[in-house]
């Protein structure tokens, strides 16, 4: 696995695939600046060798060039963060960019155009990854929130640049991560996942029943495990199309020797509404006209102890309607727990869209080990799949 520490980017020209698709409100100002504090290490590591960056990113879905979705918009915001000057050209490929990357001396910065104002991004041409090849002499891919798509800036453009491609710091991260997880992992072995329907997370569960020792299923999922056991789950969110498979998934486990916790109660409202009325249940005597929406206490304690028996720990979904307040506690709790193993030693990943805001919002981020920065191309990883842009640099 070739990494920055493999080069010598002295004198070199850095193209680099960067995910600065950052949110913007509707003065185009940046209202979350993850992503672009990510990529600093890279950035900085390149110049402090002596090479220059030249950085492409995609923002938003535009359809053609569209104003609102210029790169244009966050050219101070990258200047602060990295604290040198960003220079900024108005495509990413053709004359005026290759003109820009002549001009550029060591120790520079240019920002590229939006990627997707030229729709052979996305569809992954080969002359159009061409163009972008001309731009660099090194290909540094920094950018796993795109790593699951095969498109020309994160997956083709690689092929021109047969020896001389690597993975940037954030990417290298967000691999040894995972690796750390499905792999290396100290055990005990645990994976949370939660969320809404098992329907999503069936690739996940399956892959990952070889790499865990434990897996606690919470959030909406519950309900289908619940009712196919026979239990009475009311009006909570259920799949009943997916009960043969919660119950084949069961078996899996016994076989393989996993553990699977379910939550024991529940928090039941009698609306999906934060002022819902609500009452402590126990998960298979959910009344009718009630619906699960939250861990109950002792669910949160059995997880709790379970989360500090284990060594290394995923989490993967929220385990209640943590978007509403009365409905966050066991969500925040996992999040107590999670930290407090971390404290102890264990290794905790967090990843995959709504954990990723649960933990951001109730103050987990500094608690954990790692949380990623990729929502799709994390899920996909967990679902055991090799992403192209990652099998293009280890080609
Ligand atoms: P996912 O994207 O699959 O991780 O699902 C996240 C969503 O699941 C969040 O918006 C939660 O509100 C929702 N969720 C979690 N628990 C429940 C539940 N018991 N009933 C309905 N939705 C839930």
């Amino acid at each position: 696995m070739k990494t920055l520490n493999d080069f010598d980017f002295n004198n070199k020209k850095a193209l680099i695939r960067v995910d600065f698709n950052v949110p913007l409100n509707d003065k185009f100002e940046v209202t979350d600046d993850t992503r672009i504090r990510s990529a600093k290490p890279t950035i900085i590591k390149i110049l402090e060798d002596g090479g220059s960056c030249i950085l492409m990113s995609h923002l938003g879905r535009p359809k053609g060039v569209q104003d609102e979705f210029s790169l244009r918009h966050i050219i101070d915001k990258v200047e602060d963060i990295m604290g040198v000057e960003v220079k900024f050209v108005e495509d990413c490929v053709g004359e005026k960019a290759e003109a820009a990357v002549a001009n550029l001396k060591h120790g520079e910065i240019l920002l590229l155009e939006n990627l997707r104002f030229h729709d052979e991004e996305t569809a992954g041409d080969r002359k159009f990854a061409e163009s972008l090849s001309k731009l660099g002499d090194i290909y540094v891919n920094d950018a796993f929130g795109t790593a699951h798509r095969a498109h020309a800036s994160t997956t083709i453009v690689a092929e021109f640049f047969p020896n001389n491609k690597c993975f940037g710091n954030l990417l290298a991260q967000e691999i040894e991560s995972i690796k750390k997880v499905m792999q290396t992992g100290e055990k005990p072995v645990l994976a949370v996942l939660g969320g809404a329907k098992v329907s999503s997370k069936i690739t996940i569960i399956e892959n990952i029943l070889d790499k865990v020792d434990h897996l606690i299923i919470g959030g909406g999922m519950t309900y289908t495990f619940i009712k196919a056991q026979g239990g009475k789950v009311g009006d909570s969110i259920c799949e009943d199309d997916k009960m043969e498979l919660a119950l084949e998934i069961l078996k899996e486990a016994k076989n393989k020797n996993v553990k699977i916790h379910l939550p024991v109660d529940v928090v039941a409202a009698d609306d999906f509404a934060n002022d819902a009325n609500t009452q402590v249940v126990d998960v298979d005597k959910i009344p009718d006209g009630w619906q699960g929406l939250d861990a109950g206490p002792k669910s949160k304690e059995l997880f709790h102890d379970v989360v500090l028996q284990c060594k290394t720990i995923l989490w993967n979904g929220p385990l209640g309607v943590f978007e509403m307040e009365n409905f966050a506690k066991g969500t925040i709790a996992l999040g107590e727990s999670i930290a407090e193993a971390t404290k102890n030693g264990a290794f905790s990943l967090v990843g995959g869209g709504d954990s990723v805001s649960a933990v951001k919002q109730f103050g987990f981020e500094n608690k954990v080990s790692y949380v990623s920065t990729g929502g799709g191309a994390m899920l996909e990883s967990l679902e055991g799949k090799t992403l192209p842009g990652i099998a293009a640099i280890l080609d």
